[in-house]
């Protein structure tokens, strides 16, 4: 579905991570995190690929010790994806990570102390092209310089550590903002990016999990990038990571930054539904079945497709009538099945996903242009 409206993406500096563009006016790009410990290097390997068959772009893995950078080598020579490492406060450890071939540090230099341990650092990413990521957030601010959190001080301590970055001449930077507070985390990184060009990589933190975690990130991510704020997202979840990209890639679709390859519509149901029919299972299978038979084509090809399962053919159809096909719940045991709000036919409900997934079929090899 085209979004009507029209947005316009802050400007922003571009950065470069392996393959990956951030900023600049490239796609927004999703990424997320390993939750693994990092000697588990086989599960990690295997974690990383399935938040990359899941849609992540970026993947950052938490690097705690000196220890931890044989493991970080070996899972970078066996992955062929962005990765970034995440390291606190322990220069060496940062310099190291790069030397493995990590294509993108997080570290703020505020807290590496020492002028010339950052000017190390800073020489290790630039040999390297390697960009840095400072990462402030509400429960780690420096609290002697800065008592109270507040979206002022949030970038203020954001600008400090970029104005290091900048005195040792290094401006490959990417700066996250990030409370858990939705209000106060838009309002910072409204302001940053009302006063800098670096590119915003943005998200809530301690967003919990499931459902209230989705619900809290989507706001605040989406009404940032509604307003053409972020380059790169990161939905932090409790839980299994590639809920996280499953989430972000959600978020990038309702907000236009991305068209979903296959969009299911499906209606509350009301007293209308026959109660013989389980519409939240059907959808379910529908979008699965979609997806497996016509994912890769339809992502091959640039096209894409609104399918709809809607509790009852009295409304169904005029309420979907934007969908290039649809089933609609009848009585005793049956469906209809339409397309752009047209009725095709009656269907079994038993086998109405297949039916409606060889009419799809039969459109597409037809040469049916949707
Ligand atoms: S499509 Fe029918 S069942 Fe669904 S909400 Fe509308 S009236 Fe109710």
């Amino acid at each position: 579905m085209e979004s009507t409206v029209e947005r316009k993406r802050r400007k922003t500096r571009q950065v470069r991570v392996r393959g990956l563009t951030i900023g600049g006016g490239a796609p927004v790009s999703i990424q997320t995190m390993t939750n693994l410990p990092i000697e588990d290097v086989e599960g990690t390997i295997a974690q990383i690929a399935m938040l990359k068959d899941a849609g992540a772009e970026l993947v950052r893995i938490a690097v705690r010790n000196e220890d931890g950078i044989p493991y970080l080598a070996k899972i970078r020579r066996a992955v062929d994806m962005p990765l970034s490492a995440d390291v606190h406060f322990n220069y060496r450890i940062a310099i190291m990570a790069i030397e493995a071939g990590i294509d993108k540090v997080r570290i703020n230099p505020g807290n590496i102390g020492d002028a010339l341990k950052v000017r190390e650092v800073v020489r290790a990413a630039k040999d390297h092209g390697v960009p840095i990521r400072i990462g402030v957030n509400g429960g780690s601010l420096d609290k002697k310089k800065y008592p109270d959190v507040t979206p002022e001080n949030l970038v203020a301590s954001a600008m400090d550590h970029v104005r290091i970055l900048e005195d040792n001449d290094f401006t490959d930077i990417v700066v996250s903002i990030k409370s858990s507070d939705i209000p106060q985390t838009i309002a910072a990184n409204r302001l940053f990016s009302s006063m800098s060009e670096y590119p915003l990589h943005i998200g809530l933190t301690e967003a919990g999990y499931g459902i209230a975690c989705t619900v809290q990130s989507s706001i605040a991510i989406g009404q940032l990038l509604m307003e053409g704020i972020g380059d790169t997202v990161r939905v932090s979840m409790t839980g299994n990571p590639v809920d996280e990209v499953v989430v972000a890639k959600r978020i990038l679709e309702s907000t236009g930054e991305r068209t979903p390859v296959i969009r299911i519509i499906s209606c509350p149901t009301c007293g209308r539904t026959d109660p013989a029919l389980d519409i939240l299972d059907i959808a379910r299978r529908v979008e699965d079945e979609m997806q497996r038979r016509f994912g890769d084509m339809l992502r091959d090809s640039g096209r894409s497709l609104t399918v709809a399962v809607m509790g009852c053919e009295v409304n169904g159809p005029g309420e979907a009538s934007h969908a290039d096909f649809g089933i609609a719940g009848g009585r005793g045991g049956a469906m209809l099945l339409f397309s752009r709000g047209e009725k095709l036919r009656k269907i079994q409900a038993a086998d109405a996903v297949e039916s409606l997934a060889d009419e799809i079929g039969r459109f597409l090899k037809n040469g049916g242009s949707v």
